[in-house]
Protein backbone atom coordinates (compact mmCIF):
# COMPACT_ATOMS: atom_id res chain seq x y z
CA UNK A 1 0.00 0.00 0.00
CA UNK A 2 1.20 3.09 -0.88
CA UNK A 3 1.75 5.90 1.55
CA UNK A 4 -0.93 8.09 0.10
CA UNK A 5 -3.17 5.49 0.35
CA UNK A 6 -2.28 4.47 3.84
CA UNK A 7 -3.16 7.56 4.68
CA UNK A 8 -6.77 7.63 3.10
CA UNK A 9 -7.26 4.39 5.03
CA UNK A 10 -6.09 6.30 8.40
CA UNK A 11 -7.96 9.39 7.51
CA UNK A 12 -11.63 6.71 6.93
CA UNK A 13 -10.85 4.80 9.60
CA UNK A 14 -10.48 8.28 11.59
CA UNK A 15 -14.19 9.49 10.51
CA UNK A 16 -15.67 6.09 11.14
CA UNK A 17 -14.31 6.05 14.55
CA UNK A 18 -15.14 9.90 15.36
CA UNK A 19 -19.05 8.72 13.86
CA UNK A 20 -19.28 5.99 16.52
CA UNK A 21 -18.32 8.35 18.73
CA UNK A 22 -20.40 11.23 18.24
CA UNK A 23 -23.22 8.32 17.25
CA UNK A 24 -26.75 9.38 20.06
CA UNK A 25 -27.24 5.74 20.03
CA UNK A 26 -25.04 3.22 21.67
CA UNK A 27 -23.59 0.71 19.45
CA UNK A 28 -21.39 -2.45 20.30
CA UNK A 29 -19.94 -5.19 18.21
CA UNK A 30 -19.59 -8.81 20.68
CA UNK A 31 -19.58 -12.22 20.40
CA UNK A 32 -22.14 -14.89 20.12
CA UNK A 33 -21.17 -15.81 23.98
CA UNK A 34 -22.18 -12.00 24.98
CA UNK A 35 -18.26 -10.80 24.74
CA UNK A 36 -17.95 -7.24 24.14
CA UNK A 37 -15.51 -6.42 21.02
CA UNK A 38 -16.16 -2.98 20.78
CA UNK A 39 -18.47 -0.32 21.88
CA UNK A 40 -19.01 3.52 21.59
CA UNK A 41 -19.38 6.20 24.51
CA UNK A 42 -22.80 6.28 23.99
CA UNK A 43 -22.90 2.32 24.63
CA UNK A 44 -20.95 2.93 27.48
CA UNK A 45 -22.76 5.57 29.05
CA UNK A 46 -25.93 3.42 28.73
CA UNK A 47 -24.38 0.25 30.14
CA UNK A 48 -22.86 1.93 33.15
CA UNK A 49 -24.60 1.85 35.78
CA UNK A 50 -25.42 -1.71 35.11
CA UNK A 51 -22.29 -2.74 35.11
CA UNK A 52 -21.13 -5.58 37.96
CA UNK A 53 -18.21 -4.80 40.14
CA UNK A 54 -15.13 -6.22 39.22
CA UNK A 55 -16.28 -7.63 35.29
CA UNK A 56 -16.95 -3.94 34.06
CA UNK A 57 -19.31 -4.45 30.44
CA UNK A 58 -17.11 -7.39 29.32
CA UNK A 59 -20.11 -9.40 28.39
CA UNK A 60 -23.18 -7.92 27.68
CA UNK A 61 -25.13 -10.55 28.49
CA UNK A 62 -23.94 -10.52 32.32
CA UNK A 63 -24.24 -7.00 32.01
CA UNK A 64 -28.22 -7.36 31.58
CA UNK A 65 -28.35 -10.57 33.07
CA UNK A 66 -30.64 -9.18 35.90
CA UNK A 67 -33.32 -6.99 33.53
CA UNK A 68 -33.12 -8.80 30.45
CA UNK A 69 -31.65 -12.63 31.46
CA UNK A 70 -33.74 -13.38 28.10
CA UNK A 71 -31.29 -12.16 25.91
CA UNK A 72 -28.59 -15.18 26.01
CA UNK A 73 -31.64 -17.21 25.45
CA UNK A 74 -32.62 -15.27 21.92
CA UNK A 75 -29.22 -15.71 20.26
CA UNK A 76 -28.29 -18.86 20.93
CA UNK A 77 -32.14 -19.57 19.77
CA UNK A 78 -31.43 -17.51 16.51
CA UNK A 79 -30.82 -20.52 13.77
CA UNK A 80 -29.93 -18.08 10.50
CA UNK A 81 -26.08 -17.50 9.71
CA UNK A 82 -27.30 -13.57 9.89
CA UNK A 83 -30.16 -11.49 10.10
CA UNK A 84 -32.05 -9.38 13.16
CA UNK A 85 -32.66 -11.65 15.98
CA UNK A 86 -34.46 -8.69 18.12
CA UNK A 87 -35.70 -4.95 17.05
CA UNK A 88 -36.69 -2.59 19.27
CA UNK A 89 -36.28 -5.36 22.88
CA UNK A 90 -37.73 -3.62 25.43
CA UNK A 91 -35.69 -3.44 28.88
CA UNK A 92 -36.18 -1.78 31.53
CA UNK A 93 -33.59 -1.11 33.78
CA UNK A 94 -34.69 -1.23 37.34
CA UNK A 95 -36.07 1.92 38.74
CA UNK A 96 -33.29 4.24 41.24
CA UNK A 97 -35.30 4.58 43.53
CA UNK A 98 -39.62 3.60 44.51
CA UNK A 99 -42.05 5.56 42.46
CA UNK A 100 -39.71 6.77 40.19
CA UNK A 101 -39.42 5.49 36.30
CA UNK A 102 -35.86 3.42 35.81
CA UNK A 103 -34.10 3.73 31.99
CA UNK A 104 -35.84 2.44 29.58
CA UNK A 105 -33.64 0.74 26.66
CA UNK A 106 -35.09 -0.16 23.70
CA UNK A 107 -32.26 -3.35 22.23
CA UNK A 108 -32.02 -4.34 18.59
CA UNK A 109 -29.47 -7.41 17.86
CA UNK A 110 -28.34 -8.38 14.85
CA UNK A 111 -26.39 -11.59 13.31
CA UNK A 112 -23.79 -10.34 11.41
CA UNK A 113 -21.35 -13.73 10.82
CA UNK A 114 -20.88 -16.52 12.20
CA UNK A 115 -19.36 -15.03 15.24
CA UNK A 116 -20.04 -11.26 15.50
CA UNK A 117 -23.32 -9.69 16.54
CA UNK A 118 -24.09 -5.91 16.50
CA UNK A 119 -26.02 -4.33 19.36
CA UNK A 120 -27.96 -1.10 19.37
CA UNK A 121 -29.13 0.14 22.46
CA UNK A 122 -31.69 3.32 22.56
CA UNK A 123 -32.75 5.12 25.49
CA UNK A 124 -36.85 5.17 24.92
CA UNK A 125 -37.34 6.82 28.63
CA UNK A 126 -38.93 9.74 27.80
CA UNK A 127 -41.24 8.45 24.94
CA UNK A 128 -42.37 5.91 27.35
CA UNK A 129 -43.11 7.76 30.10
CA UNK A 130 -45.11 10.27 27.74
CA UNK A 131 -46.78 7.10 26.03
CA UNK A 132 -47.59 5.67 29.67
CA UNK A 133 -48.81 9.70 31.05
CA UNK A 134 -51.39 8.99 27.75
CA UNK A 135 -52.44 5.98 28.42
CA UNK A 136 -52.55 6.76 32.07
CA UNK A 137 -55.06 9.58 30.93
CA UNK A 138 -56.92 7.47 29.18
CA UNK A 139 -57.55 5.13 31.90
CA UNK A 140 -58.69 7.90 33.28
CA UNK A 141 -61.05 9.19 31.40
CA UNK A 142 -62.62 6.03 30.74
CA UNK A 143 -63.05 5.30 34.32
CA UNK A 144 -64.71 8.52 34.09
CA UNK A 145 -66.85 7.92 31.29
CA UNK A 146 -67.17 4.29 32.72
CA UNK A 147 -68.98 5.98 36.10
CA UNK A 148 -71.28 8.64 34.82
CA UNK A 149 -74.94 7.87 35.22
CA UNK A 150 -76.75 10.37 33.33
CA UNK A 151 -74.82 11.66 30.78
CA UNK A 152 -73.64 10.25 27.42
CA UNK A 153 -70.43 11.72 25.67
CA UNK A 154 -69.03 10.90 22.30
CA UNK A 155 -67.28 13.00 19.36
CA UNK A 156 -67.71 13.07 16.01
CA UNK A 157 -65.84 13.64 12.94
CA UNK A 158 -65.13 16.85 11.33
CA UNK A 159 -68.12 15.49 9.05
CA UNK A 160 -70.39 14.89 11.71
CA UNK A 161 -69.77 11.08 12.08
CA UNK A 162 -69.46 9.06 15.37
CA UNK A 163 -66.14 8.56 16.07
CA UNK A 164 -65.61 7.50 19.17
CA UNK A 165 -67.96 5.62 21.68
CA UNK A 166 -67.81 4.74 25.14
CA UNK A 167 -69.42 2.76 28.35
CA UNK A 168 -71.26 6.19 29.41
CA UNK A 169 -72.92 6.24 25.96
CA UNK A 170 -73.99 2.51 25.63
CA UNK A 171 -75.45 2.99 29.40
CA UNK A 172 -77.90 6.23 28.53
CA UNK A 173 -78.34 5.04 24.78
CA UNK A 174 -77.95 1.28 24.31
CA UNK A 175 -75.86 1.01 21.25
CA UNK A 176 -73.09 -0.85 20.57
CA UNK A 177 -69.83 0.87 19.80
CA UNK A 178 -70.20 -1.16 16.60
CA UNK A 179 -73.62 -0.09 15.86
CA UNK A 180 -72.52 3.74 16.46
CA UNK A 181 -69.20 4.52 15.09
CA UNK A 182 -69.85 6.22 11.70
CA UNK A 183 -73.33 7.06 12.49
CA UNK A 184 -74.42 10.64 11.69
CA UNK A 185 -75.42 12.73 14.42
CA UNK A 186 -79.42 12.48 14.88
CA UNK A 187 -79.50 9.35 14.32
CA UNK A 188 -80.86 8.73 17.72
CA UNK A 189 -83.79 11.23 16.55
CA UNK A 190 -86.84 9.89 16.90
CA UNK A 191 -89.17 9.24 13.68
CA UNK A 192 -92.16 11.54 14.75
CA UNK A 193 -89.88 13.62 16.45
CA UNK A 194 -87.28 14.14 13.88
CA UNK A 195 -89.53 17.18 12.56
CA UNK A 196 -89.69 19.16 15.74
CA UNK A 197 -86.05 19.14 16.22
CA UNK A 198 -83.33 20.95 14.98
CA UNK A 199 -81.76 19.41 11.37
CA UNK A 200 -78.25 17.97 12.49
CA UNK A 201 -75.98 19.52 9.80
CA UNK A 202 -78.12 23.36 11.18
CA UNK A 203 -76.90 22.28 15.09
CA UNK A 204 -73.35 21.42 13.72
CA UNK A 205 -73.41 24.51 11.69
CA UNK A 206 -74.83 26.73 14.75
CA UNK A 207 -71.92 24.97 16.60
CA UNK A 208 -69.44 26.17 14.09
CA UNK A 209 -70.62 29.62 14.09
CA UNK A 210 -70.67 29.98 18.36
CA UNK A 211 -68.69 27.50 19.43
CA UNK A 212 -71.59 25.19 20.87
CA UNK A 213 -75.36 24.35 20.37
CA UNK A 214 -78.01 23.47 22.67
CA UNK A 215 -81.24 21.11 21.60
CA UNK A 216 -84.09 19.25 23.46
CA UNK A 217 -86.17 16.49 21.84
CA UNK A 218 -86.80 13.15 22.05
CA UNK A 219 -84.38 10.38 21.72
CA UNK A 220 -85.07 6.44 20.83
CA UNK A 221 -82.64 3.89 22.63
CA UNK A 222 -82.04 0.76 20.80
CA UNK A 223 -84.78 -1.44 22.53
CA UNK A 224 -86.98 1.46 21.01
CA UNK A 225 -87.57 3.38 24.18
CA UNK A 226 -87.84 6.99 24.47
CA UNK A 227 -86.42 9.33 26.19
CA UNK A 228 -86.21 13.22 26.17
CA UNK A 229 -82.92 14.77 26.09
CA UNK A 230 -80.42 17.64 26.17
CA UNK A 231 -77.66 17.53 23.81
CA UNK A 232 -75.25 20.52 23.84
CA UNK A 233 -72.74 20.09 20.62
CA UNK A 234 -69.07 21.44 21.04
CA UNK A 235 -66.82 22.05 18.59
CA UNK A 236 -63.07 20.87 18.50
CA UNK A 237 -60.82 22.54 17.12
CA UNK A 238 -56.71 23.23 17.14
CA UNK A 239 -54.65 26.45 16.01
CA UNK A 240 -53.54 24.93 12.84
CA UNK A 241 -56.39 22.64 11.34
CA UNK A 242 -59.32 24.80 12.41
CA UNK A 243 -62.50 22.19 13.42
CA UNK A 244 -61.35 18.79 13.84
CA UNK A 245 -64.57 17.51 14.87
CA UNK A 246 -67.28 17.73 17.66
CA UNK A 247 -67.99 16.22 21.56
CA UNK A 248 -71.60 15.42 21.51
CA UNK A 249 -72.84 15.74 25.62
CA UNK A 250 -76.72 13.94 25.97
CA UNK A 251 -78.31 13.73 28.97
CA UNK A 252 -81.88 11.77 29.57
CA UNK A 253 -83.88 14.39 31.54
CA UNK A 254 -86.98 12.45 31.06
CA UNK A 255 -88.10 12.93 34.59
CA UNK A 256 -87.44 16.93 34.73
CA UNK A 257 -89.20 16.53 31.28
CA UNK A 258 -92.43 14.91 32.95
CA UNK A 259 -91.84 16.93 36.04
CA UNK A 260 -92.89 19.93 33.44
CA UNK A 261 -95.33 18.69 31.68
CA UNK A 262 -96.86 17.62 34.90
CA UNK A 263 -96.37 21.32 36.38
CA UNK A 264 -97.63 23.24 33.13
CA UNK A 265 -100.80 21.13 33.27
CA UNK A 266 -101.52 22.03 36.28
CA UNK A 267 -100.74 25.58 35.84
CA UNK A 268 -103.02 25.46 32.69
CA UNK A 269 -105.99 23.70 34.11
CA UNK A 270 -108.88 24.22 36.72
CA UNK A 271 -108.57 22.01 39.53
CA UNK A 272 -112.92 21.59 39.95
CA UNK A 273 -113.70 20.72 36.63
CA UNK A 274 -109.96 19.81 35.07
CA UNK A 275 -110.92 21.77 31.94
CA UNK A 276 -108.44 24.30 30.53
CA UNK A 277 -108.30 27.81 32.73
CA UNK A 278 -108.80 31.50 31.93
CA UNK A 279 -105.37 32.38 30.97
CA UNK A 280 -104.44 28.76 29.23
CA UNK A 281 -107.89 29.90 27.12
CA UNK A 282 -106.75 33.27 25.70
CA UNK A 283 -102.78 32.32 25.39
CA UNK A 284 -104.70 29.34 22.97
CA UNK A 285 -107.11 32.02 21.60
CA UNK A 286 -105.15 35.05 20.61
CA UNK A 287 -102.41 32.11 18.76
CA UNK A 288 -105.64 30.94 16.75
CA UNK A 289 -106.90 34.16 16.37
CA UNK A 290 -103.44 35.42 15.01
CA UNK A 291 -103.52 32.42 12.21
CA UNK A 292 -107.07 32.98 11.46
CA UNK A 293 -106.59 36.80 10.19
CA UNK A 294 -103.44 35.43 8.41
CA UNK A 295 -105.66 32.32 6.63
CA UNK A 296 -108.94 34.19 6.76
CA UNK A 297 -110.31 31.16 8.59
CA UNK A 298 -113.62 31.84 10.86
CA UNK A 299 -113.06 31.35 14.59
CA UNK A 300 -116.23 31.91 17.15
CA UNK A 301 -116.53 32.32 20.60
CA UNK A 302 -119.38 30.73 22.78
CA UNK A 303 -119.70 32.33 26.55
CA UNK A 304 -121.97 30.29 29.22
CA UNK A 305 -123.39 31.05 32.51
CA UNK A 306 -125.32 29.03 34.76
CA UNK A 307 -128.50 30.18 35.01
CA UNK A 308 -129.80 31.42 38.99
CA UNK A 309 -126.95 28.97 40.23
CA UNK A 310 -126.96 31.33 43.77
CA UNK A 311 -130.06 29.60 44.14
CA UNK A 312 -127.98 26.02 43.89
CA UNK A 313 -126.08 26.90 46.02
CA UNK A 314 -128.04 28.56 48.09
CA UNK A 315 -130.65 25.42 48.36
CA UNK A 316 -128.99 22.64 47.89
CA UNK A 317 -125.42 23.61 49.18
CA UNK A 318 -121.92 24.44 47.82
CA UNK A 319 -120.84 20.61 47.22
CA UNK A 320 -123.75 20.00 44.97
CA UNK A 321 -123.04 23.59 43.41
CA UNK A 322 -119.80 21.90 42.62
CA UNK A 323 -121.04 18.88 41.26
CA UNK A 324 -122.96 20.59 39.14
CA UNK A 325 -120.35 22.92 37.96
CA UNK A 326 -118.74 19.66 37.34
CA UNK A 327 -121.67 18.29 35.02
CA UNK A 328 -121.86 21.08 33.34
CA UNK A 329 -118.01 21.14 32.51
CA UNK A 330 -118.23 17.16 30.95
CA UNK A 331 -121.41 17.94 29.23
CA UNK A 332 -119.93 20.77 27.72
CA UNK A 333 -116.67 18.83 26.67
CA UNK A 334 -118.76 15.73 25.06
CA UNK A 335 -120.69 18.20 22.69
CA UNK A 336 -117.22 20.12 21.06
CA UNK A 337 -115.15 18.77 18.95
CA UNK A 338 -111.56 17.96 19.85
CA UNK A 339 -109.98 20.99 18.26
CA UNK A 340 -112.15 23.34 19.96
CA UNK A 341 -110.93 24.65 23.66
CA UNK A 342 -113.37 24.51 26.39
CA UNK A 343 -112.26 26.25 29.71
CA UNK A 344 -113.55 27.43 32.76
CA UNK A 345 -113.76 31.27 32.44
CA UNK A 346 -114.37 31.71 36.18
CA UNK A 347 -116.78 31.11 38.86
CA UNK A 348 -120.22 29.38 37.44
CA UNK A 349 -119.05 30.93 33.76
CA UNK A 350 -117.55 29.04 30.69
CA UNK A 351 -115.89 30.06 27.55
CA UNK A 352 -115.56 27.69 23.98
CA UNK A 353 -113.27 28.47 21.22
CA UNK A 354 -114.56 26.65 17.90
CA UNK A 355 -111.96 26.77 15.33
CA UNK A 356 -112.54 26.86 11.78
CA UNK A 357 -116.58 27.66 12.60
CA UNK A 358 -119.01 30.01 10.98
CA UNK A 359 -121.25 32.30 13.22
CA UNK A 360 -124.23 30.05 11.97
CA UNK A 361 -122.28 26.99 12.96
CA UNK A 362 -121.67 28.16 16.18
CA UNK A 363 -125.19 29.46 17.15
CA UNK A 364 -126.13 25.33 16.50
CA UNK A 365 -123.39 24.08 18.25
CA UNK A 366 -124.64 26.07 21.15
CA UNK A 367 -128.31 25.37 21.15
CA UNK A 368 -127.07 21.76 21.21
CA UNK A 369 -124.89 22.64 23.97
CA UNK A 370 -127.47 24.38 25.84
CA UNK A 371 -130.39 21.61 25.04
CA UNK A 372 -128.31 19.12 26.57
CA UNK A 373 -127.15 20.35 29.90
CA UNK A 374 -131.13 21.27 30.47
CA UNK A 375 -131.38 17.81 30.16
CA UNK A 376 -129.00 16.66 32.22
CA UNK A 377 -128.77 16.48 36.33
CA UNK A 378 -127.33 15.70 39.55
CA UNK A 379 -128.33 13.81 42.24
CA UNK A 380 -129.10 15.44 45.85
CA UNK A 381 -130.42 13.20 48.12
CA UNK A 382 -133.50 12.10 46.78
CA UNK A 383 -133.88 14.77 43.99
CA UNK A 384 -132.41 15.25 40.38
CA UNK A 385 -130.86 19.24 40.67
CA UNK A 386 -131.71 20.57 37.21
CA UNK A 387 -130.00 23.18 35.80
CA UNK A 388 -129.87 25.56 32.58
CA UNK A 389 -127.10 27.80 30.81
CA UNK A 390 -127.49 31.09 28.94
CA UNK A 391 -125.08 31.38 25.84
CA UNK A 392 -123.90 34.38 24.25
CA UNK A 393 -122.09 33.66 20.67
CA UNK A 394 -119.98 35.88 18.56
CA UNK A 395 -117.29 35.61 16.24
CA UNK A 396 -113.66 36.71 15.30
CA UNK A 397 -114.29 40.28 13.84
CA UNK A 398 -110.89 42.69 15.45
CA UNK A 399 -109.53 40.64 18.55
CA UNK A 400 -110.06 38.05 21.01
CA UNK A 401 -111.01 40.45 23.30
CA UNK A 402 -113.23 42.11 21.22
CA UNK A 403 -115.01 38.93 20.29
CA UNK A 404 -115.20 37.84 23.94
CA UNK A 405 -117.11 41.30 25.35
CA UNK A 406 -119.62 40.55 22.32
CA UNK A 407 -120.82 37.26 23.32
CA UNK A 408 -120.56 38.66 26.87
CA UNK A 409 -123.20 41.40 25.89
CA UNK A 410 -124.95 38.37 24.16
CA UNK A 411 -125.19 36.34 26.72
CA UNK A 412 -126.42 39.64 29.01
CA UNK A 413 -128.89 39.76 26.54
CA UNK A 414 -130.03 36.32 27.00
CA UNK A 415 -129.93 36.62 30.60
CA UNK A 416 -132.42 39.68 30.35
CA UNK A 417 -134.95 38.05 28.10
CA UNK A 418 -135.41 35.27 30.33
CA UNK A 419 -132.47 32.99 30.46
CA UNK A 420 -131.87 29.13 29.13
CA UNK A 421 -131.35 30.95 25.45
CA UNK A 422 -128.66 31.58 23.42
CA UNK A 423 -127.84 34.98 21.82
CA UNK A 424 -125.53 36.00 19.52
CA UNK A 425 -123.99 39.19 19.67
CA UNK A 426 -124.42 42.34 17.39
CA UNK A 427 -122.24 42.73 14.23
CA UNK A 428 -121.19 46.36 13.87
CA UNK A 429 -124.27 48.69 13.45
CA UNK A 430 -127.05 46.19 14.48
CA UNK A 431 -128.17 45.69 18.10
CA UNK A 432 -127.90 42.44 19.86
CA UNK A 433 -130.22 39.69 18.26
CA UNK A 434 -131.04 36.58 20.43
CA UNK A 435 -131.22 33.27 18.32
CA UNK A 436 -134.93 32.31 16.82
CA UNK A 437 -133.89 28.68 18.19
CA UNK A 438 -134.57 29.18 22.10
P1 LIG B 1 -127.48 34.53 36.77
O1 LIG B 1 -128.48 33.63 36.20
O2 LIG B 1 -127.81 35.97 36.63
O3 LIG B 1 -126.14 34.20 36.28
O4 LIG B 1 -127.53 34.27 38.35
P2 LIG B 1 -126.44 33.54 39.20
O5 LIG B 1 -126.96 33.25 40.50
O6 LIG B 1 -125.89 32.36 38.46
O7 LIG B 1 -125.29 34.61 39.25
P3 LIG B 1 -124.52 35.24 40.43
O8 LIG B 1 -123.36 35.95 39.82
O9 LIG B 1 -125.42 36.04 41.29
O10 LIG B 1 -124.02 34.04 41.31
C1 LIG B 1 -122.99 33.15 40.90
C2 LIG B 1 -122.71 32.22 42.02
O11 LIG B 1 -121.81 31.20 41.68
C3 LIG B 1 -122.11 32.94 43.21
C4 LIG B 1 -120.93 32.09 43.61
O12 LIG B 1 -120.92 31.80 45.01
C5 LIG B 1 -121.15 30.82 42.85
N1 LIG B 1 -119.91 30.18 42.56
C6 LIG B 1 -118.84 30.69 41.90
N2 LIG B 1 -117.85 29.76 41.84
C7 LIG B 1 -118.29 28.65 42.46
C8 LIG B 1 -117.73 27.36 42.73
O13 LIG B 1 -116.61 27.02 42.36
N3 LIG B 1 -118.49 26.46 43.38
C9 LIG B 1 -119.75 26.75 43.80
N4 LIG B 1 -120.45 25.82 44.43
N5 LIG B 1 -120.27 27.96 43.60
C10 LIG B 1 -119.60 28.91 42.93
MG1 LIG C 1 -121.98 34.69 36.24
MG1 LIG D 1 -124.96 32.68 36.58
Amino acid sequence: MSAQAEREAAGELEALLQFLYLCPVGVIKLAGCGRVDMLNPMASQLLMPLARPGSGLDNLFEVLGDCAPELRGLVSGFARPRGTICESYQVEVAAPAPGRMGVVLAITLIQIDADCLMAVLVDISQSVAQERMIRAREERLRAIFDGIRDYAIYTLDREGRVDSWNRSVQRVQGYSAEEALGQPLGFDSCDEARAQVTEPEQRLRAACESGWHEDEGWRVRRDGSRFWANSIVSVLSDAECGVTGYSVITRDITERKHAEDALRRLASTDALTGLYNRRFFFEQAEREAAQAVHTRGSLAFLILDADHFKRINDRYGHAVGDAVLKELASVCARCVRSTDVLARYGGEEFVIMLRQTTLADALTAAERIRQAIAQCGVVSGDETVRFTVSIGVASLRRSVQDAIHRADQALYAAKQQGRNRVALACEEGEGTRHAALS
